[in-house]
């Protein structure tokens, strides 16, 4: 898991005028097709992203607002070096907490932020993290993304978190065209087939970071051109 998967939705909203790319159906074949093609590119989709650990990755998703991504990494492995379950982030206490985390930046709310987070753990959950998207919602500072992204990397369920990246192709392609990350979270788990699932994530990450770019999306050369429906792709010289 690297930490290129955390971004803040609200940043989706503020990007994305109101009257942006008109909704089109988007029809099972195509949105199948799609995935198979990325999949067959990309085989082994998490091959190599590093640690699942549940609790740390919940800790590195509050981290990492407003991060970069080998800033948390270092952050996370100064704090679990000293304390690696809720009990023990309690125990070591809010200001140490605080002196570890604060070249993150954000220290002090992301500081309540774990010291909550562990809290509430430790009263609901005994203390475990649960393995359920729906689940990981009720914990204070995970909201949807968040625990679909927890849930898929850290326990494998079939549940398709939506960035930056994946809710701009859901919406260009389209695979699950929506104005909100909800209604493009929605209609991915209802249209892309349980077979693709638990990599589509991660496939749908990278062609928008890599390839559907937001300003310059490299569509001669894309291996689903032939499948996308967007009428502002640029076209093969
Ligand atoms: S053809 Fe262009 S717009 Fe369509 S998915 Fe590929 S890169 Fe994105």
């Amino acid at each position: 898991m690297t930490s290129e998967t955390i971004h803040g939705l609200k940043r989706i909203r503020a990007a994305r005028p109101a009257d942006e790319a008109p909704v089109q159906a988007a029809d099972a074949d195509r949105v199948a097709a799609v995935m198979a093609r990325l999949a067959e590119a990309d085989p082994d989709p998490k091959a190599g992203l590093g640690r699942t650990e549940p609790f740390r990755l919940l800790v590195s998703v509050l981290l990492s607002a407003q991060s970069t991504g080998p800033t948390v990494a270092r952050i996370s492995d100064d704090l679990f070096a000293e304390a690696a379950t809720p009990q023990a982030l309690l125990a070591l206490g809010e200001a140490r907490i605080l002196d570890i985390v604060r070249p993150v930046g954000l220290g002090p709310s992301k500081t309540r932020a774990i010291v909550r987070l562990c809290a509430t753990l430790i009263e609901s959950f005994d203390g475990v993290v649960p393995r359920t998207a729906l689940e990981l919602r009720q914990l204070p500072g995970i909201g949807r993304k968040s625990a679909e992204v927890t849930a898929n990397f850290a326990f494998g369920e079939k549940v398709i978190a939506v960035d930056t990246h994946v809710f701009r192709v859901s919406n260009r392609i389209p695979l699950a065209p929506g104005r909100t990350v909800d209604a493009v979270a929605d209609g991915l788990a209802a249209r892309v087939p349980d077979a693709y699932k638990d990599g589509a994530h991660v496939w749908l990450f990278r062609h928008g970071r890599d390839t559907c770019t937001a300003r310059k999306p490299a569509c001669p050369g894309c291996p689903v051109a032939d499948l996308c429906a967007w009428p502002e792709k640029t076209t093969f010289a």
